[in-house]
């Protein structure tokens, strides 16, 4: 019996139900983030992108719908790795004034992961003619990649303000 090969649908599939996964880790961990921040404006940041992050999964939910494929998940170890890594910064920083440092890179961690993960997605819907998906992916980059700028410029004024 032969083999069925697999195609450009089953890895984009695949790679869809690896952000759904991560996603649903990273909207569990944003509140942790949340709380264990130090200075306000990076609490708030967590809360928003928590927010985001909830319609973030709502615009994959109807990937999968057009696909025709049950909203499913895949274990992704990379971002059980990077949240792991940053509740390990979050225990062991708890009480040190470099832990809103290791709390940003941790969260810059998660953001760079889906950025390149939507990057690839959105091309590759690109590829298969999948126009809508193309546009929802995009809306949620964008998002990912104004976080990744926001936590940047959080980071920047922590090192503005220990130099003043
Ligand atoms: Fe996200
Ligand atoms: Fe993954
Ligand atoms: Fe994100």
């Amino acid at each position: 019996m032969a083999v069925k090969q697999k195609t450009m649908d089953d890895l984009f599939l695949e790679t869809l139900k690896d952000i759904y996964y991560a996603e649903k880790q990273i909207l569990r961990n944003l509140p942790k983030m949340a709380k264990a921040a130090k200075t306000s404006e990076l609490k708030q940041a967590f809360e928003q992108h928590r927010d985001e992050t909830e319609h973030q999964i709502e615009r994959l939910d109807q990937i999968f719908e057009m696909l025709g494929k049950p909203a499913r998940g895949k274990t992704c170890q990379a971002i059980v790795g990077i949240v792991e890594e940053s509740q390990e910064v979050m225990e062991d920083f708890k009480d040190s004034d470099a832990l809103d440092a290791g709390i940003l890179a941790a969260a810059q961690a998660v953001e760079h992961y889906e950025i390149s993960r939507y990057g690839t997605l959105k091309t590759w819907a690109a590829q298969l003619g999948m126009k809508d998906a193309v546009k929802l992916l995009d809306e949620t980059l964008q998002e990912e990649k104004k976080t990744d700028a926001l936590l940047s410029k959080l980071a920047d004024q922590a090192v503005n303000r220990k130099a003043a």
